[in-house]
């Protein structure tokens, strides 16, 4: 006997309220497994704007990697193992500790605010943000209202 959509609808939602336990200990269960943990950091890594054609290659060189790509230093809880990307276009470049992923952002972007770096070409403050693969930018000469226009469009977009 096939179930029509609504019962099926109807079905689902008896299941999930009697068997809450359950449920909680597989979800438990399984965001423990490595394809689920990679499956998490991979997609952090793309909201914050990493582009790839292959994601698992780099997910793989994070995993593997002991040592700073920058420094040479081993990973500590303090100093945590980061990717890093270029903000601009997405594109991923190192496995670095986080000292040396803060020190590259800061030289790259000399507002000293992500995502905001001189133009020199337009001679104006450039705000670019990599959102799912999509590129947003406003330029504005006046670098406190792009700052404050970097607050509210990501305000709006993360919540
Ligand atoms: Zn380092």
């Amino acid at each position: 006997m096939t179930m029509t959509k609504e019962e099926k609808k109807i079905y689902n939602k008896w299941y999930r309220q009697t068997h809450k336990e359950e449920i909680k200990i597989y979800q438990a269960w399984y965001d423990q497994t490595p394809k689920a943990k990679m499956n998490k950091t991979i997609g952090q890594w793309k909201f914050k704007g990493l582009i790839s054609d292959d994601y698992e290659l780099i997910y793989n060189r994070y995993l593997i990697s002991e040592t700073c790509e920058e420094c040479n230093k081993p990973y500590t809880t303090k100093n945590k193992k980061c990717m890093d990307h270029n903000h601009e276009t997405g594109t991923f470049r190192n496995i670095l500790c986080n000292a040396c992923n803060t020190n590259r952002r800061m030289k790259i972007n000399t507002s000293g605010i992500p995502n905001i770096s001189w133009d020199k070409r337009r001679n104006t403050w450039r705000y670019t943000k990599m959102i799912n693969g999509k590129l947003y930018h406003k330029s504005s000469r006046d670098l406190e209202f792009l700052k404050q226009y970097k607050i509210d469009f990501e305000k709006e977009h993360y919540y």
